[in-house]
């Protein structure tokens, strides 16, 4: 994953650009990240080889079991404690290596593909025993097993902490990873603002730049960068003249943090005195603390399927249970809107196959119906919390299309209420159930689904990627993907005004509601429940407490009648300047 540094190489100072994929400006050394294919070597062993395999295994084990022991170190809760115990285990049994051991001796296999052989034949033992819990020992097993296959394919690899990582590209679940390992900053080759790495990056907080075309040709190991995610700026070689520079602007970021809090303090009122309400949309329980200090009003999204992303236990109905328990717990007395796994695109579980249009595919609603035990375990952990925090859990679904995706959810969460009561537990009878629209037909059908759900919230982040048939994480075509089209503020008005007739509330929880021209415009529509990352709520309600409900009207009605994109931001634009003058 390290390349050494070219001593020849050119050293003078150079400014690449991209899109903000996460604000903020951090100077460090850099990191190069090289994608590996998860595939294990195929090639005969040659017999002198055979040692240097079965050292390699038992260098592996060691070095996951040293890992699984930290992480007990680090206390976790009851639920984890069993499961790395398990692991450990696991990695000790004196059958299991002897196994691997013969495959490399007898089959001259390499260590990782001896490896992913024992391991595929205990996996096949117990689902041909037909286990209850062959899903959740299988999920173990496989995590051990790709921990021990990626030691070993990354051998020599240490991604040093605190520094800078530069990819081509980066899925979410490699973002959750390296934020793990304390990385300060992202530039990647590839991405757009909206994509999930992006995304994730913000609520992990790693200034981030996305689409810098030829960042990996250019950037090499150990430079030092800036990042400017002020203005999407990768500073290569910066001049000590630069370096001061950005030293002073990191300080007034943090004054501007502190002018931030008083900003929150203040009530969620426009300056007509119409009420408002900003929520956060968040994925891990550390943006509690950005929550709390921005007085986000609950939470608007919680995208449970990167905690999955995160650590494979997540499934298991208890460790979730205590999840969204410790959010409503630090959240009280707001509600929170939990959205089921929203799997699929670039969003991969175990369950996830190659696909050739992954967003289009077998994504959200769609797999979760396939999957009985991943849904039911989600309902229940969710139902189950709601019990002991009445009148606060909203559920949201992703990426409905159908009514009768609406109804099969809810009359499975019907059965599962009976069933949790039956076990005495307790359960609240007024969660609600809402859809995300993001399907271009529900934006159309918007009174249909209006009479169907308890709430809407429109996801403007994928709603642009359908209407407008733009892959959203395309860096290529990033200049076609608008969320301030013409097209998407017709739909969303659509979608307000169906909420306004069949008195269903619908409120916004895509990229859209974060910028705060738009969160005016939103208001204008009659939508006031907007929810956005915590950290740029500030910025959105300073906007919206400065500004007249009439006014926003006004300019809800002017966008509508725009034909372009050119004409919305000219409207923009004049929108910014009345602003500066008030
Ligand atoms: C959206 O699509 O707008 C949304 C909020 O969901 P996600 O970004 O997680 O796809
Ligand atoms: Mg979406």
């Amino acid at each position: 994953m390290m390349r050494s540094n070219n001593k020849e190489a050119d050293h003078s100072e150079k400014v690449l650009n991209g899109a903000i994929g996460c604000p903020g400006i951090v100077i460090g050394q850099t990191c190069i990240y090289k994608r590996r294919k998860p595939t294990v070597s195929s090639t005969r062993v040659a017999d002198d080889g055979i040692p240097h395999q079965v050292d390699k295994f038992h260098q592996a084990r060691k070095k996951a079991k040293k890992e699984l022991q930290h992480l007990l170190g680090a206390g976790p809760d009851e639920d984890s404690v069993d499961l790395i115990n398990t692991q450990i285990e696991m990695l000790k049994d004196p059958e299991l290596c002897e196994r691997v051991e013969q495959q490399i001796s007898e089959h001259n296999q390499s260590a990782d593909s001896a490896i992913h052989n024992v391991f595929g034949d205990y996996l096949e033992a117990i689902k041909q025993n037909h286990r209850e819990d062959f899903l959740e020992r299988s999920v173990d097993i496989a995590d051990v097993r790709d921990r021990l296959i990626q030691i070993i394919h990354n051998h020599d690899d240490e991604i040093a902490a605190g520094s800078i990582m530069v990819a081509k590209e980066l899925s979410p679940r490699e973002v959750i990873a390296f934020s793990n390992q304390d990385i300060k900053g992202i530039v990647m080759d590839r991405g757009g603002t909206t994509s999930h790495a992006a995304i994730i990056a913000r609520s992990m907080n790693i200034p981030t730049i996305v689409g810098v075309k030829k960042a990996t040709r250019i950037i090499k190991a150990e430079d030092e960068v800036i990042i400017d995610g002020l203005n999407g700026d990768v500073i290569v070689h910066p001049t000590e003249k630069n370096k001061e520079k950005y030293r002073e602007l990191i300080e007034q970021q943090v004054q501007i943090s502190g002018d931030d809090e008083a900003v929150c303090s203040q009530p969620n009122r426009t300056a007509d005195d119409h009420p408002f309400v900003l929520r956060a949309n968040i994925e891990f329980p550390e943006e509690l603390t950005s929550v709390e200090k921005y007085k986000a009003e609950g939470i608007g999204l919680l995208r449970t399927e990167s905690s999955y992303l995160r650590e494979s236990q997540f499934r298991e109905e208890e460790h979730q249970e205590k999840f969204y328990s410790t959010i409503l717990k630090a959240t009280d007395p707001h509600p929170v809107i939990i959205r089921l796994f929203d799997a699929g695109g670039d969003k991969l579980f175990k369950e996830s196959s190659k696909e050739q249009n992954p967003f289009l595919g077998w994504r959200g609603i769609r797999m979760l119906l396939d999957s009985p035990d991943l849904l039911d375990n989600q309902l229940r952990a969710i139902l189950a919390a709601a019990g002991k925090h009445k009148q606060r859990v909203r559920i949201l679904i992703p990426m409905i299309s159908t009514p009768k995706q609406l109804h099969r959810i809810k009359e499975r969460i019907e059965t599962l209420q009976h069933e949790l009561e039956e076990k005495g537990r307790e359960t609240d009878p007024d969660v609600q159930v809402g859809i995300m629209v993001e399907v271009p037909n529900v934006a159309l059908q918007a009174r249909l689904f209006a009479r169907e759900a308890d709430f809407l919230s429109i996801g403007t982040n994928d709603l642009t990627q359908y209407v407008l048939a733009v892959d959203r994480g395309h860096e290529q075509i990033s200049s076609l993907y608008e969320q301030r089209h013409p097209a998407i503020w017709q739909l969303i008005n659509m979608v307000a005004q169906a909420g306004i007739e069949e008195n269903t509330p619908v409120s916004v929880c895509g990229e859209l509601a974060s910028d705060p021209i738009s969160a005016c415009c939103l208001l204008g529509l009659g939508i006031n429940e907007l929810s956005m990352n915590p950290l740029i709520l500030p910025k959105v309600k300073k906007m919206l407490c400065n500004r007249k409900l009439t006014d926003m009207q006004a300019f809800a009605k002017d966008l509508l009648e725009a034909d372009t994109v050119d004409d919305i931001n000219t409207l923009f634009l004049n929108w910014k300047e009345s602003t500066n003058n008030t």
